[in-house]
């Protein structure tokens, strides 16, 4: 561990910065500590933006002259907590590297990008390499719903207004040596309904026949909403304001499909309903859980006096999330009936994300990483959501480029999270080429 930028990833990964974890707040303000001395070591001026005990957004700039391009790029330092630890081969706050992998908690998400970023502007300085300006926006809240980042973003206005492009280094390549950028997302809104017919469960032998049950209003409700040998979403105009898609773009994610069978063996399933496309360019709605009733050993014959049902939706570019939200709300209070209690809560969720894929800073960007890795970039839209790229993109209307250098089974939010070594070094090479472009 002699390596600079692996010492400095080691001390950053040391800091358990998880966003989700109030009694770990201390390590967040750390991590902001640690990040404020080595931005500003590097000639920037760093400001912190925060409220109350949430996690700081970091902005910082680097000026050299107003008439030069601005480079913003985007990260996040908070974590996912490291939960089941005992999954972990090795301590996931301790930084391991065996077999050509980096292994600890945040290692691909995202704090390895951070801190080859800040490797690639330090070298880019000393080797008198770096002609552009620089803005950089360390987010500490994306694993915690980023509940302030629009706001933050707001104040730091003046600064991100001088950016020509964005960088989001938080999506990953596409194999090994095979780069990818990505050009859309799909935002998502949340909910949740509890429903409820009674004070408590109830004898199924004296109330079966003459009562709701509210675990069958629930299965009911969903058989409305969408069909299950379809995936189709029934509820009325859902589909209205979808994009479709050109035949080049369909061409261009045709590029990803991959075979059938081995997606089906590394999801564990037996079975795909739609194609691949399905999960990038259509909107989704499904079940996270549903929990009523009895479900313990042997039997108990009751009628449960409440259920409750998680839910998430999916969107895709040019769906309005405030408008699904409405229209999914109306149906599900039209489609229950009479003579229950029940409490429908759905967040506001965050709009999905597309961007021009023939832009200049996009074909540069592609050019770049092209000749470090040697092959071809592809273009790709993820099915995930990341708010910041949406917020950014329609706070400042500038180009967006989301890519980076982790590989798609390093375990990202799970045990056992690790980025491929070989990948680290190449992503600062080419991390110095984008600063420099
Ligand atoms: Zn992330």
């Amino acid at each position: 561990m002699n390596n600079q930028s692996i010492k400095l990833l080691s001390d950053f990964i040391a800091i358990e910065s998880v966003s989700t974890d109030k009694s770990r707040y201390r390590e967040i303000l750390k991590a902001v500590d640690f990040l404020k001395k080595m931005i500003s070591k590097l000639g920037f001026e760093v400001d912190i933006y925060q409220i109350k005990d949430s996690s700081p957004l970091i902005v910082a700039k680097r000026i050299i002259s107003p008439n030069l391009k601005t480079i913003g790029i985007y990260a996040h330092y908070d974590v996912q907590p490291e939960d089941p630890v005992d999954k972990w081969d090795s301590p996931p706050f301790k930084l391991d590297i065996r077999g050509g992998k980096i292994y600890g908690r945040g290692v691909a998400d995202d704090k390895g990008h951070i801190i080859q970023i800040l490797t690639a502007i330090d070298r880019s300085i000393k080797n008198k390499k770096l002609s552009n300006n620089i803005v950089l926006v360390f987010e500490g809240e994306e694993e915690n719903k980023g509940a302030n980042f629009e706001l933050f973003v707001g104040q730091a206005k003046k600064d991100l207004e001088t950016v020509d492009v964005f960088y989001i280094f938080d999506m990953g390549m596409k194999a090994k040596n095979i780069p990818q950028i990505f050009y859309g997302l799909r935002g998502i809104i949340t909910g949740e309904l509890k429903i409820k017919i009674g004070k408590t469960d109830l004898h199924s032998g004296i109330y079966g026949n003459r009562v709701m049950n509210p675990a069958q209003i629930i299965a009911e409700l969903l058989a409305k909403i969408k069909n299950g040998e379809t995936n189709e979403i029934k509820i009325p105009e859902f589909y209205s304001t979808v994009k479709k898609i050109s035949q080049k773009e369909r061409d261009l994610l045709s590029e990803f499909i991959s075979d059938d069978e081995t997606e089906k063996k590394n999801a564990g399933i037996k079975k795909f309903i739609g194609d691949f496309l399905s999960s990038k360019v259509l909107p989704s709605f499904e079940v996270n859980g549903i929990v009523s009733g009895y479900t313990g050993q042997g039997a108990k014959t009751i009628i449960p006096s409440e259920a409750t049902l998680k839910f998430s939706i999916r969107l895709v570019p040019n769906q309005i999330s405030q408008e699904i939200k409405k229209i999914t709300e109306d149906f599900i209070r039209r489609n229950l009936p009479k003579g229950v209690d029940y409490v429908l809560e759905i967040s506001d969720g965050g709009d999905p994300f597309y961007t021009d894929f023939e832009n200049h800073f996009a074909k540069k960007t592609a050019e770049i990483l092209s000749d470090v890795f040697k092959n071809k970039t592809y273009f790709n839209r993820s099915g995930g959501s990341i708010a910041a790229a949406e917020v950014l993109q329609r706070l400042f209307k500038k180009p967006i480029i989301l890519t980076g250098f982790t590989l798609p089974d390093e375990n990202i939010h799970a045990p056992n999270e690790n980025i491929d070594e070989e990948m680290f070094y190449k992503g600062i090479v080419s991390l110095e080429k984008i600063i420099s472009q």
